[in-house]
């Protein structure tokens, strides 16, 4: 497959993602400028620009593209924010996230997908501040952040993720039982009087791998 190959596919690939209501041209470029024929296992580098799931080793998915633009589109990533993604699985949303000029921490339970994110990210000349962990707790160390994003499905919201979050910040999360999930937009506000509150915005029929771990399944 030739590299021409690939570029006419990520074009329609965002064509694709234009027509499903995806609108920030921050991550349409962002989508423009990733490679995701380098994240996926070679088995199925060719589906690489389909609009779907793929799996990844240890039983892992790289998310659906559409699924990792709505969420990078509900982060509403400013240049220079900070922020947190809880599994890095194949690194291509973190890749993203630094195209947006983000500054990212990622987190990913599993060693064999932290090792091959890390170094796959590194060839791509992206720099991501990576961890090998439970990312339920968060990675409090660098807190508070801008944005955090989960990328696999929670029974809860985690306690630690809300409080590590900044005033203004948004944490986008996949929320339900094992079969389906609700993505919820979480945004921290303060009110006139200095105190703060949540507000949560709520997007039905989305399906991930569950977030396992102390404050997860
Ligand atoms: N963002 C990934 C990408 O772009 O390829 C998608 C990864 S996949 C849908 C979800 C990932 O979350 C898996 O790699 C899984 O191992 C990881 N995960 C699950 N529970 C976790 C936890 N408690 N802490 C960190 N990572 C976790």
């Amino acid at each position: 497959m030739s590299v021409s190959y690939f570029d006419h596919k990520r074009k329609d690939l965002i064509d694709i993602l234009m027509k499903s209501g995806i609108r920030d041209e921050r991550v349409l470029g962002a989508f423009n400028k990733v490679k995701r024929e380098f994240y996926v296992v070679p088995e199925f580098k060719r589906l690489a620009y389909d609009n779907s799931a793929l799996p990844i080793s240890n039983n892992q998915t790289i998310s659906q593209p559409f699924t990792v633009a709505f969420m990078t589109q509900l982060l509403n990533v400013k240049e220079g924010d900070k922020i947190l993604e809880i599994g890095t699985g194949s690194g291509y949303q973190a890749a993203i996230l630094c195209e947006m000029k983000a500054k990212v921490y990622s987190v990913e339970r599993i060693e064999q997908l932290y090792e091959e994110a890390k170094k796959i990210l590194h060839s791509q000349h992206y720099k991501v501040h990576l961890k090998c962990s439970d990312g339920t707790t968060g990675w409090e160390e660098h807190a508070p952040y801008d944005g955090i994003v989960v990328t696999a499905g929670s029974p809860d919201l985690p306690d630690s993720l809300v409080k590590q979050l900044a005033t203004g910040g948004r944490l986008v999360i996949p929320i339900g039982d094992k079969n389906a999930q609700e993505i919820w937009q979480v945004i921290r506000v303060k009110d006139k009087d200095g105190s703060e509150y949540l507000d949560i915005y709520k997007h039905k029929n989305f399906k991930f791998v569950p977030l396992i771990g102390k404050e997860g399944w």
